[in-house]
C-alpha cells in the first residue's frame, strides 16, 4: 500500500499569511504521513518560516520529507523582502499584494506541466488555480481555512442577503436555513458582502466559481464539532468536502509545538513553561488577536486596567512592539505591579505550547478559525473578540452553537483588525469573570473538555478526520 500511495504527488500552495500557511504545513505533514509525496509552493522569504517551523522536527510524523518549490514574487510596487500580507498590510500595500500573487500563475502553470502532480491544494485568495490546473488535468481542491459553519452560513448571507430585511445596522435578523438560530446585526457582517456593486463582489465571486469549479474541499474541522454544518455544506449547497483537522495535533512533541509557526518566539519556551508552571492549574488568561492584529494604544490601555481590576495572572501577545512604545499603552507602573502576576509577549508566542498548558484557563481570542480550533483541542473556554475576516461567524459557533465562550461583546466588523470597535474594560472584566467564576463557567468548562477529547479522537486512526483524509487519498488514487 505505501507504493502504491509513494504515487501520488500532493502540491499545497497556501496564500502567505500565516494563519494560511501554518495549517497548510500541518496538512502537508499528514499527508506525508501516509506516505504520499507532498510539495509546498512558496517564495524565498516564506520559505525561511516553513524551515524554522520544521528544524526541529525532523524525526516527527510526515515533517522530514516535505519538498519546497521557490517561486519568485513579483514587485508590482513592493518593498524587496514583503512577501506576506502582514508586511504589505502595514505598508498599505494590500492591493498590489494580491496583483503581484495574482502574476503567479505562469510560474504556476509552468511547474503543473513539468511536474504533471496528482492534485494541488491551493488557498481560497487564489482562485485563478482552479483554471491553471485544469490546463494540464489537474483537480484542485480548495483550502480556506474556515470552519464549516462559517463558510455555511457566509454563503446563506451572500445568498439570501437577510440583512436587508431590517431598519438599522443594529437591529438583528437572523440567517435563515441554518441548523440553528443565529442572529447578527448587519454590523457584524463583512462589508465586501454587503457592497454589491464593487471590484470586490467580484474578488467574491470568482471565489466562489472557482470553489464550484473545483474538485472539492478540504475543511480543518471535525465532524463532532460541527457535523450539522459539515451536512449542510454537502447537502444543502452542494460542495464536496472533506474535513481532516484538527490539524494542528499532528505537532506532537514539545519542540514541534514550540516551534509551529516557524516565528522567532520572543519568550524562550522554557522561560514561558516555567512561568506556567509556577500558576495554578486553570488559573491564568491567555489573550491573542492571531498573527495580525494590532490593536490601537487606547484599546490596548483599556486592556491592561481590565487585567489589573481582575487580579488574575495573565500571559498577554502584543504585537507592534517597535512602533508603539510601551509607555504610550501601558498604565505608569504596570509591568512592576503585575511583576510575576503576568507575562506580556511582545511578539510571536508559542501558542499551541501555551494552550495545551494546565494552567491556562481561559483564551481571549479574535477568533480566527485556527486559533478556536486550538483551543478546542486544548480544552480551554474562550472570551470572544472578533473584529474582521469571517471571525464574527466564529463567535457565534463558540457562543451559540457550541456554548464554550462567552463574547466581550464586539459590535463592528473592519477590514483593519479592531479599527472602528472599542470594547471597555468593565466589559473585558465582565466577560472573563463569566468564564472563570460559578456552575455556568465549570459547565462550560467540561463542554469544551468533551470537545477535546472527541477532536483527539477524531485525527487518531479510524477516527472521523483520519477516515475522511483516508477516503480523500483513495478518492485521489483512483481519479
Ligand atoms: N500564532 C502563534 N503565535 C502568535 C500568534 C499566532 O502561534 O503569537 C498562531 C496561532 O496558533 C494560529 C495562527 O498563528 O495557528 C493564527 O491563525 P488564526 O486563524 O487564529 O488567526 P489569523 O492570524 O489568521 O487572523
Amino acid at each position: 500500500m505505501a507504493e502504491i500511495t509513494q504515487q501520488l504527488h500532493v502540491v499545497f500552495f497556501p496564500f502567505m499569511a500565516h494563519g494560511h500557511m501554518i495549517p497548510i504545513l500541518d496538512i502537508a505533514r499528514l499527508f506525508t504521513a501516509r506516505g504520499v509525496k507532498t510539495t509546498i509552493i512558496t517564495t524565498p522569504v516564506n520559505l525561511k518560516t516553513f524551515t524554522n517551523a520544521l528544524e526541529h522536527s525532523e524525526k516527527a510524523e510526515g515533517a522530514s520529507t516535505i519538498h519546497f518549490e521557490v517561486f519568485e514574487l513579483p514587485s508590482n510596487g513592493l518593498p524587496d523582502g514583503c512577501e506576506t500580507i502582514n508586511q504589505a498590510m502595514k505598508l498599505d500595500k494590500t492591493y498590489n499584494f494580491f496583483m503581484a500573487v495574482r502574476m503567479l500563475n505562469e510560474q504556476l502553470e509552468q511547474f503543473l506541466e513539468k511536474t504533471r502532480p496528482t492534485c494541488l491544494v491551493a488557498d481560497m485568495f487564489l482562485p485563478w488555480a482552479t483554471e491553471s490546473a485544469a490546463k494540464f488535468n489537474v483537480p484542485r481542491l480548495v483550502f480556506h481555512g474556515f470552519s464549516y459553519f462559517s463558510l455555511c452560513a457566509e454563503e446563506i448571507v451572500r445568498l439570501y442577503k437577510p440583512y436587508k430585511n431590517v431598519f438599522s445596522d443594529e437591529d438583528t435578523f437572523i440567517i435563515p436555513s441554518l441548523p440553528h438560530e443565529i442572529k447578527m446585526t448587519r454590523l457584524q457582517i463583512s462589508e465586501f458582502v454587503m457592497r454589491e456593486a464593487t471590484g470586490f463582489q467580484d474578488a467574491l465571486n470568482a471565489f466562489r466559481e472557482s470553489e464550484l469549479n473545483s474538485y472539492g474541499v478540504i475543511v480543518n474541522s471535525f465532524y463532532d464539532l460541527e457535523g450539522d454544518y459539515a451536512d449542510f455544506f454537502s447537502k444543502e449547497l452542494r460542495r464536496k468536502a472533506w474535513h481532516i483537522g484538527p490539524v494542528s495535533l499532528c505537532n506532537r512533541n514539545i519542540e514541534d509545538r514550540a516551534q509551529r509557526g516557524g516565528l522567532q518566539a520572543f519568550q524562550d519556551k522554557h522561560e514561558c513553561l516555567t512561568w506556567l508552571n509556577s500558576k495554578q492549574e486553570k488559573s491564568v488568561i491567555y489573550i491573542c488577536f492571531g498573527s495580525l492584529a494590532e490593536l490601537n494604544a487606547s484599546q490596548l490601555h483599556e486592556i491592561a486596567t481590565g487585567l489589573e481590576a481582575l487580579e488574575q495572572d495573565f500571559i498577554w501577545v502584543v504585537k507592534n512592539e517597535e512602533e508603539k512604545k510601551s509607555q504610550e499603552w501601558l498604565p505608569p507602573g504596570f509591568e512592576q505591579r503585575m511583576g510575576g502576576k503576568g507575562l506580556i509577549v511582545r511578539g510571536w508566542a508559542p501558542q499551541l505550547l501555551i494552550l495545551e498548558h494546565k494552567a491556562i484557563g481561559v483564551f481571549v481570542t479574535h477568533c480566527g478559525w485556527n486559533s478556536i480550533l486550538e483551543s478546542i483541542s486544548a480544552g480551554v473556554p474562550m472570551v470572544t473578540w472578533p473584529s474582521g475576516a469571517e471571525q464574527f461567524y466564529n463567535e457565534q459557533l463558540v457562543t451559540v452553537v457550541l456554548n464554550v465562550g462567552v463574547p466581550i461583546g464586539a459590535k463592528k466588523w473592519s477590514n483593519v483588525p479592531n479599527a472602528d470597535d472599542f470594547v471597555k474594560r468593565d466589559a473585558i472584566e465582565k466577560a472573563l469573570r463569566e468564564v472563570m467564576e460559578g456552575d455556568e463557567a465549570q459547565e462550560r468548562r467540561n463542554r469544551v473538555k468533551i470537545l477535546k477529547e472527541k477532536a483527539l479522537k477524531a485525527v487518531e486512526k479510524d477516527g472521523s478526520s483520519y477516515s475522511s483524509l483516508s477516503a480523500l487519498i483513495n478518492e485521489l488514487r483512483n481519479h
